[in-house]
């Protein structure tokens, strides 16, 4: 089999490797660098720059060099995180014409997926150069959290860059085996991955090598990057009130100090003090204008603290999903260029209390692990076995406007659910399959990722037809869905392609409205559910009533009548209390009408 590399297309840096013989190759790219700045840089006279030579240059070309873009695949342009990237983003984001969001440069429009190919395309290159090989085939790491949009940007990004995307892995998932754990051992781990953009956390049960993801947490838009920001934000602050100059109107000083700050952050990882100096920063009327400062651990610790904190309630997220306890955690993984930050590693070691395993460079662990799972993929590791779970329920929407859940959360993928449905109207002619994600009761208030619809279906009373639907989710966490008339062997499927990407704070939402409105959807539910019992009553009384109204007195008649009618007005209130008064007397009359029709067989 040809050789198949692991990838790390991350948010700030890249990293792709090949494993072989048991030994890791990180392999370097034109510079000479592990890791390649996942930046790309478009220069006035039309040639394509990536990696480091698009980082050398962002500072005289700001606007045409972008960088970050993984925060931008899968999302829709007007989605909150985008438009908070806009603010800060020296290029140009703009909307495409199906609403997702791209960049602009030089007035010509790129998909986030095509950027990412321009990296992939180089990472690609560097393996070929270094293996004198034809590299066809890729194993790529993605963050657990990345939604079924997200997952096929990334699958995208492939395939322009002339890569066959064989797997895509979970980065914590990929952390673990880079960690080499699981070989013969057993425990549960926490894989803590705080990268430029995203930050997430998992919980992986190992055991005999097979790994099991028991549970994910982590927020797709919460990095290194909002570091740099934070400071970024402080030494903007601090100028303006020294000189009255805004420094965020100048894309090019805006560069040089997104720049400084992420150096001073690098620097302090090692040192307790370091200088920012940008000589002609600026300049107004009354000449140049120049930017120095001294910037001590304590005091980058100070502003940026709450946003390492916030990694730590998703830990307790991520912990009370797996239904483990802090003690129950054998090993505290480090992932991610971030977790160098020695607050980052204090504030890890005072939460698991103990001590971060450190022997992986954190930011090489990633694309370690994919190159393992891609030796695993081409039969040179044996004995290992991965096993991630489904982020967020799946389900489709039922009569009332339910969210009927055929894989929850947390379930261990890939995995395959079928159920039974059938129609809700006589002579259904089509259902109509819509795809949720989340974790409300109620259609309404999940995620849409898609709607097909079976048609075709015989005429038949309600309830005859038999829908089956089955729920697959494959090995990189992609949905499918198949509908199939039972009766007719008529079947739909679809790959699904959301609508729109999920943000990671609108998982966050989701979660946290899902709890806070647990009783109010109860309420909604049973109302769903008492208005189906009465609808159903009122069809089948009517049906009853056609073929025994001659056995029964006019008083009887026209006491259903008025309860079927109160029945009908009750289905369409929002009343409960009328609805169940409306069962109980229809029951009645159902009951009336049993009685007359059995009468001659007691
Ligand atoms: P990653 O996405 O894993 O490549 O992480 C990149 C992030 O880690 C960037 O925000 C870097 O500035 C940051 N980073 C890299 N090295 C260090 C370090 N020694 N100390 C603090 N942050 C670092």
């Amino acid at each position: 089999m040809d050789k198949v590399v692991g990838i790390d297309l991350g948010t700030t840096n890249s990293c792709v490797c090949l494993y072989e013989s048991g030994v890791a190759h990180v392999i370097p790219n034109a510079e000479g660098s592990r890791t390649t700045p996942s930046m790309v840089a478009f220069t006035p006279d039309g040639q394509r720059l990536v990696g480091n030579i698009a980082k050398r240059q962002a500072i005289a070309n700001p606007q045409n060099t972008v960088f970050a873009t993984k925060r931008l695949m899968g999302r829709k342009f007007k989605t909150p995180e985008v438009q908070r990237m806009q603010m800060t983003a020296p290029f140009k984001i703009a909307s495409s014409d199906n609403g997702d969001a791209a960049v602009t440069v030089h007035g010509k429009r790129y998909s986030p997926p095509e950027i990412g190919a321009f990296v992939l395309r180089a990472l690609k290159e560097s393996a070929q150069e270094y293996t004198e090989a034809t590299i066809k085939d890729a194993v790529v790491a993605v963050p657990a959290y990345f939604d079924d949009a997200q997952r096929q940007a990334t699958r995208d990004a492939g395939r322009l860059a002339g890569l066959n995307v064989l797997r895509i892995i979970n980065e914590p998932t990929a952390a673990a085996l880079a960690y080499g754990i699981g070989a013969e051992s057993s425990g549960t781990i926490a894989v803590y991955d705080l990268g430029g953009g995203t930050f997430d956390i998992s919980i992986l049960d190992f055991s005999g090598g097979v790994f099991q993801v028991k549970a994910t947490h982590g927020d797709t838009f919460l990095g290194g990057e909002d570091i740099d920001a934070r400071l970024m934000d402080t030494l903007i602050a601090s100028f303006l009130s020294e000189t009255n100059i805004d420094l965020r109107k100048d894309p090019v000083a805006l560069q040089r100090l997104k720049d400084a700050a992420e150096r001073a952050k690098i620097e302090l990882s090692t040192v307790d003090e370091t200088e920012i100096s940008l000589p002609f920063l600026t300049a107004d009327a009354s000449g140049p204008k120049h930017l120095r400062r001294l910037l001590h651990r304590s005091e980058l610790e100070a502003l940026t603290q709450d946003l390492i904190i916030q990694t730590i309630a998703h830990c307790e997220e991520a912990l009370t999903g797996a239904g483990v306890t802090i003690e129950q955690i054998t090993d505290v993984l480090l992932v991610g260029g971030m977790t160098k930050m020695p607050l980052v590693q204090r504030t890890v070691a005072e939460f698991f209390g103990r001590q971060p395993n450190r022997s992986v460079n954190p930011d090489e662990a990633v694309a370690v692990g994919a190159a393992i799972q891609a030796a695993i993929l081409s039969g040179d590791v044996g004995e290992v076995v991965l096993l991630d779970v489904n982020p967020l329920s799946l389900g489709i929407e039922t009569a009332g406007g339910v969210m009927t859940k055929l894989i929850p959360r947390n379930v261990t993928v890939p995995v395959s659910v079928t159920e039974i449905f059938t129609t809700s109207e006589d002579y259904q002619p089509l259902v109509n399959i819509h795809v949720l994600q989340g974790e409300r009761p109620l259609a309404a208030d999940n995620t849409s990722l898609a709607r097909f619809e079976l048609v075709g279906i015989p005429p038949a009373l309600r309830g005859v037809p038999k829908i089956e639907v089955t729920f697959s989710i494959d090995a990189n966490g992609i949905l499918s869905v198949d509908a199939r008339d039972l009766g007719t062997k008529k079947e739909q499927s679809l790959r699904v392609r959301a609508t729109s990407g999920l943000t990671e704070q609108a998982i966050e939402r989701i979660l946290s409205e899902a709890e806070q409105y647990q009783e109010s959807d109860r309420l909604h539910v049973e109302m769903a559910e008492l208005r189906r019992r009465l609808a159903g009553l009122i069809y089948t009384t009517e049906r009853s009533l056609a073929e025994s109204a001659n056995y029964l007195t006019e008083s009887e008649l026209a006491q259903i009548r008025v309860d079927l009618e109160e029945g009908r007005r009750a289905t369409e209130s929002a009343d409960m209390a009328r609805m169940a008064n409306a069962l109980r007397e229809l029951e009645k009359s159902a009951f009336r009408i049993t009685e007359v029709m059995y009468k001659d067989l007691a």
